[in-house]
């Protein structure tokens, strides 16, 4: 199977603050697959680290209100075109997060309140039906 993986959850360091997600339930899982390490904030152009953001009413903001959503698009679009080309069958995704979130998101307010929704990303991936499973969910 070609699997499709967050690159935060690989150990990439290309999280938000410099940092990663490594997971190793998800390590155990893509054992012996071919992997494709994909993270679409870098692939929109925007730097590590950089600002949080959070989706406020269908909008990708960073908390002072400026909008990123473009970027966030953009580097989505281009994340889903490698997915597609790589004929990938199986996209696992980091929790929360507004472009990888699968089942959850944060709010809006930037207060840590987690509810349910889906990252820009995922939201994507779904639209063109393709599998998608939350690393939370290992
Ligand atoms: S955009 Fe996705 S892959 Fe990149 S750091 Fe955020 S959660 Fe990880």
């Amino acid at each position: 199977m070609k699997i499709a993986v967050s690159a935060c959850l690989l150990g990439e360091n290309c999280k938000y603050n410099g940092g990663n997600n490594y997971s190793e339930k998800v390590m155990d899982f893509i054992k012996g697959h071919e992997v494709l390490s994909i993270c679409p904030e870098v692939l929109g152009g925007l730097p590590t680290p950089r600002e949080s953001a959070e989706i406020v009413d269908g909008v990708v903001r960073h908390k002072d209100g400026s909008s990123v959503d473009k970027e966030f698009r953009e580097g989505a679009e281009i994340a889903l075109k490698m997915v597609m080309e790589n004929h990938i069958d199986l996209v696992i995704l980091q929790s929360r997060s507004p472009s990888c979130g699968v089942n959850s998101v944060y709010d809006g307010t930037f207060s840590g309140k987690i509810i349910p929704g889906q990252g820009v990303f995922a939201e994507l991936l779904r639209k063109n039906n393709i599998k998608v499973m939350d690393a939370a969910d290992f």
